[in-house]
């Protein structure tokens, strides 16, 4: 059950702006690369944020309330939703977008390939990223880990966790990203124009540290610039610091007009399964430090746990048969107090028995290739097939 907060702006009547929509050049928006060398090549692209909420004509539907403030049905999920007007909003300015998005898609789609979902990892790194800025500034150390992580392409480069379900689902493809940290904006700087994304769909939040939420504000562009305004689906707690953190992309009421900030549309989630754009995502609730709770996720037979200390008992259940196991493995040697380390991380995947598991939340203690020849005699050994992802992976998976 999720419920939704929302911070949808008013929309008026349409007719008035069809001229302007007419006069919209169709192909403004150019085709892109689809695919960049050294990883999986991929045909994914700009999708249907809002294609699919367009009737034949390609104007939105929209209907008035008495009050003003519009009767939303975006979200796609059945939910009730209110609305609230924001100081410097302009309706036409939204209009535009919507053409322009719905164009792009039709564009995008010409290219696709056989329907295909695939999940890219935005970011594989521990908060503070890798490289860490002091080990390159330590004149009588020389990190060999951060050494390497500064040449570009090197796998040991990391940003912060975060990955992307491009899912290939009834309503064609949208893209669901999983955190959106404080280097969220240097991860789509990398990632967004490789693999030919546009839009954000969604955005799911594990918990609220600045490494899963300190990018909210740089939606912005997004929500500027191609599509009118993102989902963010958050556990209460986390919606509460959000209140602080990002006061302003909350209750939009105190920007100052003009201002353009992300515009967010926040829906509650439970420790309980919930549908993102006909996708269902199970909660799995894990403890990230004492008395901290932080969640991971379940898609299909995919489960994605990032922020972990501890597993709770009643969460196993919901890893069985785990086709792909997605799992926070900070340092070499030893669990943190709020980080399972590897040597944890996989005890607990010779408990859970998941098909194929990639860790990630990796700091500098991780060298990707020395880990993973590590990791390959596991194979070899007990059959474990187990192997650090890195920044910028993509996995094809069936959802
Ligand atoms: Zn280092
Ligand atoms: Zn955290």
């Amino acid at each position: 059950m999720v419920q939704y907060l929302g911070t949808v702006r008013v929309t008026p009547s349409l007719p008035s702006f069809r001229r302007q929509i007419n006069l919209i050049n169709l192909n403004s928006c150019p085709p892109f690369s689809l695919s960049r060398n050294g990883f999986f090549s991929s045909s994914l692209s700009r999708n249907g944020f809002f294609l699919s909420s367009l009737p034949g004509n390609g104007v939105p539907s929209s209907s008035l309330s008495g009050n003003g403030l519009s009767s939303s049905s975006l979200s796609g999920n059945g939910f009730s939703s209110f609305s609230l007007p924001r100081n410097g909003f302009s309706p036409f300015r939204r209009i535009l977008q919507a053409c322009l998005q719905s164009n792009a898609s039709r564009n995008a789609d010409a290219q696709l390939q056989a329907g295909q979902s695939e999940i890219i990892f935005m970011g594989t790194g521990t908060s503070e990223g890798i490289p860490r800025l002091s080990c390159l500034t330590n004149p009588s150390n020389k990190c060999p880990v951060c050494s390497k992580a500064v040449e570009p392409g090197n796998k040991n480069r990391r940003l912060n966790t975060g990955l992307l379900i491009c899912y290939h689902g009834p309503s064609g493809r949208r893209n669901i990203l999983i955190d959106v940290g404080k280097f969220f904006y240097h991860s789509a700087l990398r990632w967004f124009p490789a693999f030919g994304l546009r839009t954000i769909d969604a955005v799911i939040i594990t918990h609220s540290h600045a490494d899963a939420i300190g990018g909210l504000d740089d939606l912005r562009d997004w929500t500027n610039n191609v599509q009118p305004y993102i989902p963010i689906y958050v556990a209460e707690r986390d919606f509460e610091v959000m209140k602080k953190t990002h006061y302003y992309l909350v209750d939009t009421s105190v920007v100052t007009p003009g201002a353009a900030v992300s515009e967010l549309q926040f829906n509650l989630i439970h420790e309980e399964p919930f549908v993102v754009n006909d996708l269902k995502f199970t909660p799995l609730p894990v403890w990230h430090g004492h008395g901290y709770r932080s969640l991971g996720f379940r898609f299909g037979n995919i489960c994605y746990i990032s922020d972990v200390s501890e597993i709770p008992e009643e969460t196993y259940p919901l890893l069985k048969d785990c086709e792909l196991l997605i799992m926070d493995a900070l340092r070499p040697d030893r669990s943190s107090s709020t980080h399972f380390g590897l040597p944890r991380a996989i005890e607990e995947v010779r408990k859970i028995q998941p098909r194929r598991t990639l860790f990630t939340g990796m700091m500098h203690l991780m060298d990707h290739d020395n880990v993973n020849e590590y990791l390959a005699k596991l194979m070899e050994t007990e059959g474990l097939n187990v192997e650090l992802s890195y920044d910028g992976l993509c996995v094809p998976v069936t959802l």
